[in-house]
């Protein structure tokens, strides 16, 4: 699985000048952040961390996530319709963790008053690791579906041409021209402009609601240009703005200062401390309306670590998907192994099991974001406090994954350069648009590299661990 790059990596005087250039080119290129002391404000900003050299992925793993990308698609779709799987699969859950009950609630409100929304738009990314097992041999195994948020589809657009550029002053011209292009940013403008279209008001605008703190705007502008170059109107507001200027009309079309908003694009809302009560509100007027939301709350649910558990159990994939037996096949093989702690018998073997042997497994919480999961000694603790509580039902168990491990240099603004020990993850992104019971739009829509020394267990690039970077088709 090496990269031809082997030769280099500890020629210091190379390397050094090849940051140098690589930090530049991530400048122009646009591959940037705004400061963590001014997240508010482009007067200074920097470049997005990111890895020196592009890592070396086997391109038959690489293939695979790609073709399964559509599966995922049509899964999430599926469990967003299916009210009573999300109601059974929830439920211990939502006895515990209050979060994904507030989210249920709404859910619920919803389909009681009827769904006035027809249009649907996903916009997916599924995460995974390259497991090697006992013999050496890599499998793709599936970390996670984020179905709110996902984000790095803008940046990452850029990215590979920061690499090329990297690879090619390192003398390494033939390698430069193998790396894909990628641009995911343009995949997700053609499925909000899709929902947009079909929503039919040549006047509505689509919104993307951010949050306060909006320290990767940049990212989300990649995509907001792609929609204005389609002469798409995009505004940006917050929970907030949205709590004191929204309204709907008696047909519930959306509303903010007058405007009608056909798409809201969500970038924001995926975690408990984006809601105050005034911002649960402005998500239930939200979820009210006839505007297409990505994700409607159902969809987000169906994005639960919960939910993906379920879904490993015999049978599920098959009832989620009937009739599509190669889909289930190709989805089933990503899965790694996942494990309920509900209340009972099999809850009770897999919490001493995990007990016994914390290293094989990670534990997880209903959270997104990076930075919440529990491993090795730490899950042991925890899992010891609430083995015989109901709390335990708030987590998931998971097989842990054990990728082999690269030497890369991982540059980040103020950061000495030094050479690291490093795991990839690869993200695939997915759009989608139904309108009523017709799928106008299925597709894999790019992918995302991310790369963070092996120290670090847990966390995305958002929280300062992982970084951007550029698979290398091994
Ligand atoms: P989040 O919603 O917080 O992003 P994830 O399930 O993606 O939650 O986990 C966060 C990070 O933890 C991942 O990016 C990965 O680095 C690590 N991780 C998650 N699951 C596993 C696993 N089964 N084995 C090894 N590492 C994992
Ligand atoms: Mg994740």
């Amino acid at each position: 699985m090496a990269a031809p790059w082997e030769d280099i990596l500890r020629n210091q005087p190379a390397i050094r000048e090849a940051a140098a250039v690589a930090v530049d080119a991530a400048l122009l290129e646009g591959v940037l952040m705004r400061t963590e002391g001014e997240p508010n404000a482009s007067d200074v900003v920097n470049y997005a961390p990111f890895t020196l050299l592009p890592s070396a992925i086997p391109s038959a793993l690489f293939e695979q996530a790609y073709a399964v990308q559509q599966d995922f698609n049509l899964l999430v779709d599926a469990i967003s319709q299916n009210k009573e799987f999300l109601e059974h699969t929830l439920a211990s859950t939502i006895k515990v963790d209050d979060f994904t009950a507030r989210l249920f609630r709404i859910h619920m409100q919803v389909l009681e008053e009827g769904l006035a929304q027809s249009v649907f738009l996903g916009i997916n990314r599924s995460d995974y690791m390259f497991d090697c097992g006992a013999d050496g041999t890599p499998a793709l195994k599936q970390i996670e579906i984020n179905t709110i948020a996902a984000s790095f589809g803008g940046l990452t657009s850029r990215t590979a041409a920061v690499h090329g550029r990297v690879l090619k002053v390192l003398g390494k011209s033939k390698e430069a021209s193998c790396l894909l292009p990628n641009n995911p940013s343009k995949g997700l403008a053609l499925g909000i402009a899709k929902a947009w279209e079909l929503y039919g008001s040549q006047n509505a605008v689509v919104m993307f609601l951010v949050e306060e703190v909006q320290r990767n705007i940049f990212d989300q502008r990649c995509v907001e240009n792609e929609l204005w170059n389609r002469n798409i109107r995009v505004i940006r507001k917050r929970f907030r703005d949205v709590f004191e200027t929204g309204s709907l009309d008696d047909a519930k079309r959306l509303y903010m200062d007058g405007q009608e908003v056909a798409v809201v694009y969500y970038r924001e809302g995926y975690v408990p401390k984006n809601y105050d009560q005034q911002n649960w509100e402005a998500r239930l007027l939200l979820e009210r309306s006839r505007a297409v939301k990505c994700p409607d709350i159902a969809t987000q649910l169906a994005g639960t670590k919960k939910v993906q558990q379920e879904l490993s159990r015999p049978g599920t994939l098959e009832r989620l998907l009937p009739g599509r037996a190669e889909a289930v096949a190709r989805i089933r093989a990503t899965f790694a192994g996942l494990y309920s702690l509900d209340v009972g018998e099999e809850g009770d073997r897999m919490a001493a099991t995990a007990i016994a042997d914390p290293d094989r497994f990670v534990l997880k919480p209903q959270r997104e974001g990076g930075g919440n999961n529990l491993y090795g000694e730490e899950l042991r603790q925890v899992l010891e406090k609430i083995r015989d509580s109901p709390e335990r039902t708030s987590y998931i168990l998971m097989d842990k994954i054990t990728p082999q491990p690269a030497v890369n240099y991982l540059l980040r603004a103020h950061s000495p350069l030094q050479a690291s020990e490093c795991i990839s993850e690869l993200g695939i992104f997915g759009v989608y648009v139904r309108q009523g019971a017709e799928m106008v739009m299925n597709k894999a829509a790019g992918h995302l590299l991310r790369t963070k020394a092996i120290e670090h267990a847990d966390g995305g690039v958002a929280a300062g661990v992982a970084v951007l970077d550029t698979p290398y088709l091994v």
